[in-house]
């Protein structure tokens, strides 16, 4: 990915963390993702009195991509007000495997801007996949 793409990338994830509907943890989390065809889409948390049904930033952008007819990830930006870096929960990978391979990137983001970059396999190496049921 060029350096324009990535700074595009990181930028659309940390706008998407403005507007973040998160009032009762007070945890903002912005993220993005990159489609196989150059497209970006982004996505922030959105909590609900009823904890259970709060959406992940991260799934959020999926599925508004996935909605938009997408469905090669190979790419994801994730950042929130932490000083540290935040990685995708357990759901938002599972989700995230259904389009993304272990090779996509995952660009963590801290609330300052420095950014790691990590391969999707090495934060989940072994996604259960039902490959010969896709159609
Ligand atoms: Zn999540």
């Amino acid at each position: 990915m060029n350096k324009h793409l990535r700074d595009q990338l990181i930028q659309r994830a940390v706008d998407a963390k403005k507007t973040s509907y998160s009032p009762y943890s007070k945890f903002r989390v912005g993220a993005s993702i990159l489609t196989s065809d150059g497209e970006i889409f982004s996505g922030c948390n959105v909590e609900n009195a009823s904890y259970g049904l709060a959406i992940c930033a991260e799934r959020n952008a999926v599925f508004q991509a996935a909605f938009a007819g997408k469905r090669k990830i190979v790419a994801v930006a994730v950042t929130s007000d932490e000083k540290a870096f935040i990685t995708p929960c357990g759901a938002c990978r599972q989700v995230l495997s259904e389009f993304a391979d272990g090779n996509a990137e995952i660009i963590l983001v801290s609330a300052a801007g420095k950014t790691k970059s990590v391969k999707f396999k090495k934060i989940f190496p072994t996604p259960p996949a039902l490959e010969k049921l896709k159609k």
